[in-house]
This record gives structure tokens, C-alpha cells and sequence, in this order.
């Protein structure tokens, strides 16, 4: 960092002229402007005031491997040296764009051997329907253009990805979602299940994808979407019954399943993939994030030998892919990234750390404001309630759960809400005196929520 940088210069920059993504502008003004990340190492991040925080985010879910790894600098620089850029349309390549594919795919059940590059996890879903409704057209069959999502769902943020997800405030602004996007009950057990089991919800939440199948014609519809666990819904971890009924119902109908791995791919669940862990066979696999933990922007989808043999023999040209689709020192530095997370066994090390994560992090359901504390892998969930018992909700969705990501931050803990929903999803190179560290630290930022609401308790 620039020793001289003066951060209230640079804050009052910030407001001047920077747009945020995902930011209200106004409050982020009168606040007194951004938090200025600096840098970071491992799970630790720095902000312009020299505070360090414990990064329970791993960024917006994506530093897999966690920060500072030299390595990956060192891939980049290499290839900027030898080719900074080439394109992978008109029949080129280059050799880290192959050498990725083949790698990505060596990574996936054996029936994936194509992968289609992109810049973002926005940009692989806008691929994905792309590819999903022209594929129809070449089957003969252009009348399958609906596709069937979740509420709250997240697939990203461009119009189609926007459509394809399930948020509401989202789809309020601007006309989305675009026609032919549907959306279905989320099986989110304990903010819908009642006094069902949970099995018995996640089989009322599956129903509901067979129904909507149903109410479209299921020889309408192109594909069924989602995350084998919702990420910024909340973590929703389905009940065990819902992927495979839901999977049953697509087999029944000829529909695909895309697995929008996001967040789930490259180790997050203690696998891979999450839908190793959630027991799903997909279609199609749509990657970003972790591909390359977030040092590059980079992002794939996956085709399986079922679509992809109909599609390359009769489709012709698919007209579509980007400027940047399979970048050389993207492609170079995702190699890096997943050559890290083999030699450095780190997937394995996911699963071996969840049981303490599952562990020291479930003891906080014991806190008087903490409904349920759910971990899969290393991601996960605090729920945030007024009644323990009941799973009743504090007044007005969203501002318990904005209170106590402000004292994570004052307690220098990164953790997101969405909604009263406490979310988390560290690197994986975590260690355990590095859980109990962070472990530590929500314990308090949900004391101090606590003493905030405790008067608003039943
Ligand atoms: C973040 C995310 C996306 C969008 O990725 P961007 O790189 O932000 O475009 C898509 N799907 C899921 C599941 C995500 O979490």
C-alpha cells in the first residue's frame, strides 16, 4: 500500500465518485462513506485505519484458498509476460484457456468434458439459458423456453441472471423478471416449515417444483435451476428429501438440471461440488468464484456429453461468448488456484475442519436471540429470532440482522446478513484456533445485538 495514501482524501473521493454496486447511496454518504480495504492474508483482512478484521465472508464467498498467496501473483505475471491477451473465438486458443478446460472438466463427473468460459457467475447463467434454449431449438423443440427457479434464489445481476434468481427487490426495479422466469417455494424449512418435519416441508417444497412443471406443460420447459444450497437466500440448506424428489420429477419429464455451483463448487460444501453433497446428478454445472478464489475474475459453465453431442453435430455456431471468455491470465491463475487446492489437500481439509466448525459455531444456538445455527461444509447460517420456540421473527425482516452485522464489524468480525439471517462462509484454509478466534468474536457481536432488542423478546 501507499504509505502516503491519505484515507479522508480518499473517502471523500469515494463519495464523490464512486458508484457501489448493491449500496444505498444516500445512508453510505451520510455514514461517513466506504470502508477502505487495504489488504489481507489468510483469513484476516485490513481496513485504511489499520483495524484487522477476520474475513468470515471470504470476500463475497470466493477466497477459497485465502489471501496473499504469492503464487497466484507470480501465475499472473508470468503470463502477462507472455501473452496478456488472445481471444478463444474463430477457432484459437491459448494454453492456459486449454489447459483449464481439460482440468475443470477432470474435476467433474465424466460426463462433463465441454466448458464454456466467462468473467463472472452473472455472466456463466446468461451463458447457461443461452445455450439451454438454443440447445431446444436444435432438438426441434423451440417451444421449451420456461425455465423454473426459486425464490430467493441467487444467480447474479445482469438481466437475465437477475430474472433467473428469485429476489424480490431485485425484480422490483426496472421491469424484471424478464418472461418465461418462474420461481417456486424455496425449501427453507425454517422460515416456511411450520410444524412440519423437515423432511415432510422439503417434499412440500419439491411438490411445488412438480406443480409449477406441470402448470407450464412440462414439454415447455427448458430446465429446472438451482443452487444445491442457497447462498444469499440465506444458506438454505434443503431437507434431505427435496433434491431427490425434485431430480425424479426433471427425469420423469426430460428436463435438465443445472446446478448453479457458484458457491457451492471448488470445496465449499467439504466437496468439490455441492451437488456431490447434496446428491444431485445435473446436467449443466455453472462455476465462478471459487474457479479462481477470487483473484481473477473468471467464471464456466459445464455441459454434459447428453447435451452437448445433439448440440455441436446439428447446432452450427452458437453465436455467443465474450471478449474475455477463457482470458489467458484468468485461466492461468485459476490453474494456479486449483493446482493450491490439490497439492495443499485443501478440499479435504474442508471436511476434516466442519465437524469443529459444526461444533464451536453450534454452541451459539444456546444465545438467547439464536433460532437455529446450520453448517454444511464451511458455510453456513445463524438465524436470528425473537422466540426461540416459536421461530417468530423480530419486527421488520432485515433490521435485527443489519444491527449485528454492525457489531461484527465494531467487534472486527466480517459476517453478512441477509435478512435476520447471520451468513458465513470463511477461506477454507481456516485452522482451528482461527474458528475459535471467530467463534469468539460472533459470540460478542450477538451479545451486543442481544442487549440492543432483548426488550422486544417474548
Ligand atoms: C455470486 C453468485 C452469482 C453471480 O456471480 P457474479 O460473479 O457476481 O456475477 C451467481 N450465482 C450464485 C449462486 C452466486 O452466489
Amino acid at each position: 500500500m501507499n504509505k502516503n495514501l491519505n484515507i479522508e482524501e480518499l473517502v471523500a473521493a469515494d463519495n464523490a465518485h464512486h458508484f457501489h454496486p448493491f449500496t444505498d447511496h444516500k445512508s453510505l454518504h451520510s455514514e461517513g462513506g466506504a470502508r477502505v480495504i487495504t489488504q489481507a492474508s489468510g483469513v484476516h483482512i485490513w481496513d485504511g485505519k489499520g483495524n484487522k478484521l477476520f474475513d468470515a465472508m471470504a470476500g463475497l464467498w470466493c477466497v477459497n484458498i485465502g489471501y496473499g498467496r504469492k503464487e497466484l501473483a507470480d501465475a499472473a505475471y508470468r503470463q502477462m509476460q507472455d501473452l496478456p491477451f488472445y481471444n478463444t473465438f474463430f477457432k484459437t486458443t491459448t494454453v492456459p484457456a486449454t489447459l483449464l478446460a481439460e482440468k475443470v472438466a477432470s474435476l467433474l463427473p465424466d460426463r462433463f468434458k465441454q466448458i464454456f468460459f466467462v468473467n463472472s457467475g452473472s455472466e456463466a447463467n446468461d451463458t447457461m439459458v443461452r445455450f439451454i434454449r438454443r440447445y431446444w431449438e436444435v432438438q426441434g423443440q423451440p417451444e421449451r423456453q420456461h425455465i423454473v427457479s426459486r425464490h430467493r434464489a441467487y444467480h447474479g445481476s445482469t438481466c437475465i441472471s437477475a430474472s433467473l434468481g428469485g429476489m424480490s427487490a431485485m425484480h422490483a426495479q426496472g421491469g424484471l423478471p424478464l418472461p418465461n422466469f418462474h420461481h417456486v417455494l424455496e425449501p427453507d424449512w425454517f422460515q416456511h416449515g411450520g410444524d412440519m418435519s423437515p423432511e415432510e416441508f422439503g417434499l412440500k417444497a419439491a411438490r411445488e417444483v412438480e406443480a409449477k412443471i406441470k402448470e407450464l406443460g412440462p414439454d415447455k420447459v427448458a430446465a429446472f435451476v438451482g443452487e444445491p444450497i442457497q447462498g444469499a437466500g440465506g444458506v438454505i440448506v434443503p431437507p434431505d428429501s427435496y433434491w431427490p424428489y425434485v431430480q425424479k420429477v426433471c427425469r420423469e419429464h426430460g428436463i435438465p438440471i443445472v446446478a448453479d455451483e457458484v458457491i457451492c463448487g471448488f470445496g465449499r460444501t467439504g466437496n468439490w461440488w455441492g451437488h456431490e453433497t447434496m446428491g444431485i446428478d445435473p446436467d449443466i454445472v455453472v462455476m465462478a468464484k471459487g474457479l479462481s478464489s477470487g483473484y481473477q475474475p473468471i467464471g464456466a459453465v459445464a455441459v454434459s456429453d447428453g447435451l452437448i453431442g445433439d448440440f455441436f453435430d446439428k447446432g452450427g455456431e452458437f453465436f455467443h461468448g465474450y471478449t474475455y471468455s477463457g482470458h489467458p491470465v484468468a485461466c492461468a491463475v485459476a490453474l494456479e488456484n486449483i493446482r493450491i487446492m490439490q497439492d495443499e489437500k485443501l478440499i479435504e481439509h474442508t471436511a476434516a475442519i466442519a465437524p469443529y466448525v459444526e461444533e464451536k459455531m453450534g454452541a451459539l444456538s444456546d444465545h438467547p436471540i439464536v433460532g437455529e445455527v446450520r453448517v454444511k461444509g464451511l458455510i453456513g447460517a445463524i438465524e436470528l429470532v425473537r422466540d426461540k420456540q416459536t421461530r417468530a421473527r423480530f419486527d421488520d425482516l432485515g433490521r435485527v440482522g443489519g444491527i449485528c452485522r454492525e457489531h461484527c464489524f465494531d467487534n472486527n468480525l466480517v459476517m453478512r446478513a441477509c435478512w435476520d439471517t447471520m451468513v458465513f462462509s470463511p477461506p477454507l484454509c481456516i485452522t482451528e484456533a482461527e474458528v475459535d478466534e471467530w467463534v469468539d468474536l460472533t459470540r460478542k457481536a450477538l451479545d451486543a445485538t442481544y442487549a440492543d432488542v432483548k426488550g422486544e423478546l417474548s
